[in-house]
This record gives structure tokens, C-alpha cells and sequence, in this order.
């Protein structure tokens, strides 16, 4: 006699990434100028309680994510990359100094990738696969970023943002995993396509400034309407809504930095339950495993060789 089996209209969840930029509140770029490098050392470090909590409640939910690490923030605080290493999550590299790409040239980029690449792999014992810019600052105009970043050893990047911002992005970028003119791969942050327009749906200070709910439907969308994986991000100061006050920047910076920190945990806390959540080398292990290398240099136009 046949076994009964259980009919389901769900579909199975897509796997979506979640990924952290491990750094501290005074190391963002909308501070820059209030916290040159050198004040870094005096300044009240937050990034591993706040990390704590974090990892905590990953273990809660059971989930799996990509930590890409600061160097500066690795040297000082190794306990913190071997947390991440030994609790099954994926390390990855957010550059040495958290200086933006397109304000470096092509050597002081490769010393800070190279840097951080080389001192994460030290104390995570571990290969580092895995690299996003700072303020995701690899578009159009320094896409030679790529090229440093394959030969230094990464296997993928995570640092275009293919909307619209006055800081950052590159409109017209592929929206989902693609193989850059040097055959890197190439995963940008989740974009939601209304109109003509590509909306940021990926995490950061969208996800502090929308609704719970108009997050949710994005990330929805991602999953039901395309078929895809979406891409998330957050850092830790983003649940710390108790971290020092920096004076002096502007009105702007200071409204995208310190809004709804303090509902930021709650709402991750629905996120982590809603979706279905993996690292980023794990949900992408496909596109990471097609080894397709253009054979010629491309003009940056043709970004895109291959979608993968
Ligand atoms: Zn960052």
C-alpha cells in the first residue's frame, strides 16, 4: 500500500547570503574626516561586543553567514576571526585600512588588499576566497580593482552596487553573479528592478530606513518573482544604538548613521526567521565552481562576459 505523502504548495526557500562588514563605528567612510587612521587607537572599540552579539544570534537561528573583516579591526581583535572560523562561518576580507578604492591608486589598493588577504589567512588558518570594497566603491571608472583582486588570489568580489547614490554604484551592472572582463566573479548587493530603476534592497541603511515589511517584500520578490538568491548585508555598529556620538559631520552622514539603530536588532531578529539565510561561498557555489576565463581584454562596457 502506497505511503500517504503530505502535499505542499510551498515551494523550498531559496538560500539566501548574509554577509557582515566587520568594522568599527568610527572606521565608515561618512566619518572620515572626523576619524583619520591615526585617532583609531584612542577611540572606544564597540566591534567586539557588538560582534558577540551577533555571532550569538546566528547560533540562535542556526544560521551560516560571510563575515568580511576589516584587517585593522583582525590584527587587533584575532579572537574575533577565530570565532568566526571555528563557528562554521565563511571569512572573508574588507580590505586592511577601510579606504574606499576609488580614492587609492592601483598600488596602495593591492598593499591593502594583499594586506588584509594575507593576515586574515594567518590568524583564521584558512583560505580568504572572498573580498567586498569599502562602501562598495569598485564601479565604472576603477574596474581595474578586479583584476588586482584575481591575481592576488580571491576567487570572488562583492563590492559593485548596481544603483544609483551619490557615494557609490554602478547603475547599469548586472543585478545577480557574473563573471567580470577578467573572468572574476563578481556578486553585487540585492537590487529590487522598478521602472527603469534598480532600488537598493540589500541590507545597510536602506534596511534601517524602510519598514520591516517593504524589506521583506523586496527580498520576497528576489526569491518568488526571479528566482534568485538575494544578497544582505549589515555591520555590527548597525545594533549598537549605545555607541559614542561622533561630532562634527555633516547632517547627512550623521541622519544615515544613527537612524533606527536602535530597532536594527529586532528587525534582523524577523529577517533571520522569514528567510532562509547561508554564506556567500555556499549559496554561490555554482558560479563559483564555472571556471570560465575571457581570453582578451575587455573594454568596461562590456563588464559582463558571461552571467552566471
Ligand atoms: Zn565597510
Amino acid at each position: 500500500m502506497p505511503q500517504y505523502q503530505p502535499q505542499t504548495d510551498t515551494p523550498p526557500k531559496i538560500t539566501n547570503a548574509l554577509s557582515v562588514d566587520v568594522e568599527d563605528y568610527f572606521q565608515v567612510a561618512a566619518f572620515e574626516n572626523q576619524c583619520a587612521l591615526s585617532t583609531w587607537e584612542s577611540m572606544e572599540c564597540r566591534v567586539e561586543r557588538n560582534m558577540e552579539r551577533i555571532l550569538a544570534l546566528f547560533d540562535e537561528y542556526n544560521i551560516k553567514a560571510t563575515f568580511f573583516t576589516l584587517g585593522w579591526v583582525a590584527e587587533r581583535h584575532p579572537r574575533i576571526v577565530q570565532r568566526i572560523v571555528t563557528e562554521g562561518h565563511e571569512l572573508a576580507s574588507h580590505g586592511y585600512q577601510h579606504r574606499r578604492a576609488t580614492t587609492q591608486s592601483r598600488t596602495e589598493f593591492r598593499e591593502d588588499v594583499y594586506r588584509a588577504k594575507e593576515l586574515l589567512e594567518a590568524i583564521g588558518a584558512q583560505p580568504v576566497n572572498g573580498y567586498r570594497a569599502p562602501s562598495y566603491s569598485i564601479g565604472a571608472g576603477n574596474l581595474w580593482a578586479l583584476d588586482t583582486l584575481q591575481e592576488i588570489g580571491h576567487e570572488y568580489s562583492s563590492s559593485i552596487y548596481p544603483v544609483r547614490h551619490d557615494l557609490y554604484g554602478m547603475p547599469d551592472a548586472p543585478r545577480y553573479p557574473f563573471r567580470s572582463h577578467c573572468g572574476l566573479l563578481e556578486i553585487p548587493i540585492s537590487t529590487v528592478r522598478l521602472g527603469r530603476r534598480n532600488l537598493p534592497f540589500g541590507g545597510g541603511g536602506f534596511f534601517r530606513l524602510y519598514p520591516y515589511a517593504l524589506s521583506r517584500w523586496g527580498i520576497k520578490r528576489i526569491n518568488d518573482a526571479e528566482g534568485q538568491a538575494a544578497v544582505f548585508y549589515f555591520h555590527p555598529w548597525e545594533i549598537d544604538a549605545e555607541q559614542p556620538r561622533i561630532e562634527g559631520a555633516s547632517r547627512r552622514s550623521r541622519f544615515r548613521h544613527y537612524l533606527n539603530l536602535d530597532k536594527t536588532e529586532a528587525r534582523l531578529k524577523r529577517l533571520l526567521a522569514d528567510f532562509k539565510w547561508g554564506r556567500m561561498d555556499e549559496v554561490f557555489s555554482n558560479a563559483l565552481q564555472n571556471t570560465y576565463r575571457p581570453t582578451f581584454a575587455s573594454p568596461p562596457h562590456e563588464l559582463a562576459k558571461n552571467s552566471v
